[in-house]
């Protein structure tokens, strides 16, 4: 049992405290080497809620250092005692969903009953996928004659280095952490400085199954920790879910030291809505789509719509009008839909964003739901989501992500100029079609330039599926069996020559 653990708590706030000033290394919390923190602030008041240890080159050198020795013996054990050891550590996480639903609530802002406890039960659910595979790790026998013993073995790469954003930190650290450390791999992962605790805590549950050093986390900023993350030359591979601009400047670091990187990165993605629809469930599923409840935080939101013109207005009409009835306050209130922007830089650039359209000549621009008349709330970052119409194709609210609750809306004829729109942007992560003509869907679904296609529907991610985009959405897949033997993995060929 490790040295170190906390109370369980349902309070937030308490644990908040309590879960300051520590990263996690080598199976026990400890403080950043210089002493120094940064604040925690909760997104809904404005207040700070803890200070996290700000980690720089040191501490990642510590963390680093001994994820590699942790790593040796962990690679020697069994797969499937690894995977075995994964999956208990994770109904450790079941048994604390309430616990981090609200400490994820309180640092994001996200409302608890529409995101943030799905968020944590997600999280569960990864870590037991991905434990219950240890077994899949395996190679292939190549036949070479009767004289020749060809095979391959699938070999662990390391210490993994991950580097996650703000927006669902629990379930993309999963996503990560899971894959790698059942194939054995050690990693250390730098959260993203505005949510900073439930991945803490998530770690210091783990720990108390698995064996010290092979699941660290450090807290800091991405120029002064995630970026010596990168740069160690003990880190044998990273995994990063953000922008596209951080993305870009990680595989440089990766290109320069030969390692591989994953890319996560940003999206656009479009929802197309042909008139003969279901109306009803489209609409529903629109709501969805643009998470609001997320307040359009979300790399796979439905930020370009596209209705086709029969439908345009009534459709346009009835998504605002249920916009309108989701209730928007507290996050940590069970009765709220939609939370708080994560940060003051953050509100200020959908803030801009909004502004930009609504003073766009021909544009419209539709705001929906009630601020919280809540005074305790009045400096918390609420935006009431905005739904565009009017707006030119090369507006800046069409072209770039704004991750925001903003959503653009296009009528459109026929189908061959919606599929040419639809893929006329940078991005390429998800996209959704809407349509009882199954000709039509099957056409989108191969057509459409992004890694993940629904129709008729729009799901979260699923850990068995492969999860991940094209064009400047990012490169390499998550979630999945494939994407553990892919990313964490390398194939060793072995020739034995019995001649
Ligand atoms: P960001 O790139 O600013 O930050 C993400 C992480 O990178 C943070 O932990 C940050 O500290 C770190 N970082 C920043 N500079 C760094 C550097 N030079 N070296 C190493 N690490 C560094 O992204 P963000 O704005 O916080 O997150 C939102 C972005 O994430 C959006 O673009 C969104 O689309 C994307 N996202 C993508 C997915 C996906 O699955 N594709 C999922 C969620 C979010």
């Amino acid at each position: 049992p490790h040295p170190t653990p906390l109370a369980p708590s349902t309070d937030p706030f308490a644990l908040a405290k309590a879960l300051s000033g520590k990263h996690f290394i080598g199976g026990r919390y400890v403080p950043a080497l210089s002493g120094k923190t940064f604040p925690v602030v909760n997104p809904a008041t404005g207040e700070q809620v803890a200070a996290a240890a700000e980690g720089d080159a040191a501490d990642v050198d510590a963390a680093v250092k001994n994820a590699a020795e942790a790593q040796k013996a962990w690679a020697k054990l069994p797969a499937r005692k690894r995977g075995a050891l994964v999956y208990q550590a994770a109904a450790l996480i079941r048994e604390h969903v309430e616990e981090l639903s609200r400490l994820v609530a309180l640092e994001t802002g996200k409302a608890l009953r529409t995101e943030s406890r799905v968020e944590a039960n997600n999280v569960a659910d990864i870590f037991e996928f991905f434990g219950g595979l240890g077994g899949e790790i395996k190679g292939e026998t190549v036949p070479f004659g009767p004289d020749v013993l060809n095979i391959t073995v699938r070999e662990p790469l390391g210490v993994v280095g991950a580097i996650i954003p703000w927006n669902i930190p629990m379930m993309l650290m999963a996503l990560k952490a899971a894959p790698a450390l059942v194939a054995g791999n050690s990693i250390v992962v730098k959260s993203a400085e505005e949510a900073p605790l439930a991945v803490l805590r998530i770690v210091e549950l783990m720990n108390r199954v698995l064996p010290p050093g092979v699941f660290n986390i450090l807290s800091g900023q991405g120029a002064e920790c995630g970026a010596p993350l990168v740069e160690h030359k003990l880190v044998r591979k990273v995994t990063f879910t953000g922008s596209v601009e951080t993305g870009k400047i990680i595989a440089r670091t990766a290109a320069d030291k030969l390692i591989p990187a994953t890319l996560e990165l940003g999206g656009k993605s479009p929802m197309i809505v042909f008139a003969d629809c279901d109306f009803e469930k489209t609409v529903a599923g629109a709501l969805t789509s643009m998470r609001f409840t997320r307040q359009g935080q979300s790399c796979t939101a439905a930020s370009r719509i596209f209705v086709q013109r029969p439908i345009f207005d009534k459709f346009v009409a009835e998504m605002a009008t249920r916009v309108d009835a989701m209730v928007m306050g507290d996050p940590l209130d069970e009765k709220t839909d939609i939370g708080t922007i994560i940060s003051p830089g953050q509100y200020e650039k959908v803030k801009a964003f909004i502004a930009e359209g609504a003073a766009t000549a021909g544009a419209t621009g539709r705001a929906c739901s009630a601020m919280p008349s809540d005074s305790a709330l009045k400096k918390g970052l609420f935006i009431q989501p905005y739904i565009f119409t009017g707006l030119s194709k090369d507006s800046r609210l069409v072209r770039e992500e704004i991750f925001g609750p903003v959503t653009v809306v296009f009528p459109f004829d026929d189908a061959d100029s919606v599929l040419a729109e639809a893929n006329d942007t940078e991005f390429g992560l998800a996209a959704t079609v809407w349509t009882n003509d199954l000709k039509i869907a099957l056409r989108f679904a191969h057509q459409l330039e992004a890694g993940l296609v629904q129709v008729n529907q729009n799901l979260v991610v699923q850990p068995n599926l492969s999860y991940g985009g094209v064009k400047n959405s990012g490169l390499g897949k998550e979630a999945s069996l494939e994407s553990m033997l892919e990313h964490f993995t390398h194939k060793k060929t072995i020739m034995v020559n019995m001649a």
